[in-house]
C-alpha cells in the first residue's frame, strides 16, 4: 500500500455484555471489501442507512493483527526508513481505542498496535549495526504542554520555533531506550503522570491529549548517511458530547478546550486530505502546532460531530479504520 498523507480506517467493536443484556440493536454495519461503514438512525428505521467510505473498514471478526499488517505496518516500516509517522486513535469513550492501541495479551492476535509497533522498530534496529532510539512523552491539558517523563511533570513547557528545526517543545526530555520493555516502562511511567478527570461516561476517561514519540536514528552498514525519523503515538482525549458527560465547572472548561483542539485537528486533516488547500491551519491549537508528520488515524465513535469529520475525510485517497460503538 502506498503511504498517503492521511490514512483513516474504521473498526467496529462487538457488543459488550451490557449492550447484549439490554438487547441493543446494532446500528453500525461494515462492508470490509469496499471499505464501507453504514450507520442506521434507530429513530428513522425506514430511512436507508448513511454510508461512509474509508480506506479500510474492519468489523468484530477482524483482529488487531490484521489491522496492523494491512494498515500500520507500512507506516512503521516507513519510520525505519526515515519517514515520520503518526498514529491516532479517536472516538468516544468505550468505543475500543485502548483495545486497539494497547490491546490485550490473549488472544495474541488482539495484541495492541503500540506493542506491535515497538517490536517492529526494535526488530528493524537489530538488523543494523548502529542505532539510537529515544523516547519522549508529553501531555496537552487545557492547552498547556507538560513533560510526562520530566524531572518536574507539573512544569508548563513552551512551544518554540527555529528556522532549521521548525516548531518544537522547549525542554522536553528524551530517554534512550534499548528494548520493547524499556519503551513500555516509559509509557507506563508517563501514563501515571497524566491528568485524569472523572466523567459520568467513564470514571477514568482521560481529559488530556498525550503524544508518545519514538525518535529513531539509524546508521546502516555500508551506507554513510544517517536516517532519522519519528513515530508519534497519540492518545486523544475522549470525543464525547459534553451534554452526555454531565461536565460542569472545571470539567466543562476542559471539555471546551478538548473540543477546540479536536475540531482544529479535524480542520488540519481536512486540509491535508483535500490536497488542494494552500493553507493548513496547524497553528489553531497546541495539538496541531506540534509537528507530528503524516497522520494515521484509528477512528472509533458514532457521535454526530464525528460524522461531520468522516464526511469531510471522505475522499478517494483516504482510508478509515475505526471502531464504532453501538447505540441502544
Ligand atoms: P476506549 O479506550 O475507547 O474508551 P476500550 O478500548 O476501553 O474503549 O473498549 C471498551 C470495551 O470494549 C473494553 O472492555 C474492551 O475490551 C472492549 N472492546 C473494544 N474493542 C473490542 C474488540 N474489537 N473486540 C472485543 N472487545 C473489544
Amino acid at each position: 500500500m502506498a503511504l498517503e498523507a492521511v490514512t483513516v480506517v474504521v473498526r467496529c467493536r462487538p457488543m459488550n455484555v451490557r449492550e447484549k443484556a439490554l438487547r441493543c440493536k446494532a446500528v453500525v454495519s461494515i462492508e470490509s471489501t469496499r471499505g464501507l461503514c453504514f450507520l442506521q438512525n434507530p429513530a428513522a428505521a425506514s430511512e436507508p442507512p448513511k454510508q461512509f467510505t474509508f480506506d479500510g473498514a474492519y468489523c468484530q471478526e477482524h483482529s488487531t493483527e490484521q489491522i496492523y499488517n494491512e494498515i500500520v505496518y507500512p507506516l512503521v516500516e516507513g519510520v525505519t526508513e526515515g519517514y515520520n509517522g503518526t498514529i491516532f486513535a479517536y472516538g468516544q469513550t468505550g468505543s475500543g481505542k485502548s483495545f486497539t492501541m494497547q490491546g490485550v495479551v490473549e488472544p495474541s492476535a488482539q495484541k495492541g498496535i503500540i506493542p506491535r509497533a515497538f517490536e517492529h522498530i526494535f526488530e528493524s534496529c537489530a538488523e543494523n549495526a548502529k542505532f539510537l532510539v529515544r523516547a519522549s512523552y508529553l501531555e496537552i491539558y487545557n492547552e498547556d504542554v507538560r513533560d510526562l517523563l520530566g524531572a518536574d511533570t507539573k512544569q508548563k513547557l513552551e512551544l518554540k520555533e527555529l528556522p532549521e528545526k521548525g516548531v518544537y517543545v522547549k525542554g522536553l526530555s528524551l530517554h534512550t531506550v534499548h528494548s520493547v520493555v524499556q519503551c513500555e516502562q516509559l509509557m507506563e511511567t508517563g501514563c501515571s503522570n497524566r491528568a485524569v478527570g472523572y466523567t459520568l461516561m467513564n470514571k477514568d476517561s482521560s481529559r488530556s491529549h498525550a503524544i508518545f514519540t519514538v525518535n529513531m536514528e539509524i546508521c546502516t552498514v555500508g551506507l554513510d548517511h544517517l536516517r532519522a525519523a519519528k513515530l508519534n503515538l497519540v492518545d486523544l482525549a475522549g470525543s464525547e458530547r459534553q451534554s452526555k458527560t454531565g461536565a460542569m465547572g472545571e470539567r466543562l472548561k476542559e471539555a471546551i478546550k478538548i473540543n477546540l483542539s479536536l475540531s482544529a485537528l479535524g480542520n488540519v486533516i481536512s486540509a491535508l486530505v483535500d490536497g488542494k488547500c494552500k493553507h493548513v491551519p496547524y497553528r489553531d491549537s497546541k495539538l496541531t502546532s506540534i509537528p507530528i508528520g503524516p497522520l494515521q488515524i484509528l477512528e472509533g465513535c458514532y457521535e454526530v460531530s464525528m460524522h461531520l469529520l468522516f464526511s469531510r475525510l471522505n475522499s478517494p485517497n483516504s482510508l478509515i479504520l475505526s471502531s464504532y460503538g453501538r447505540c441502544s
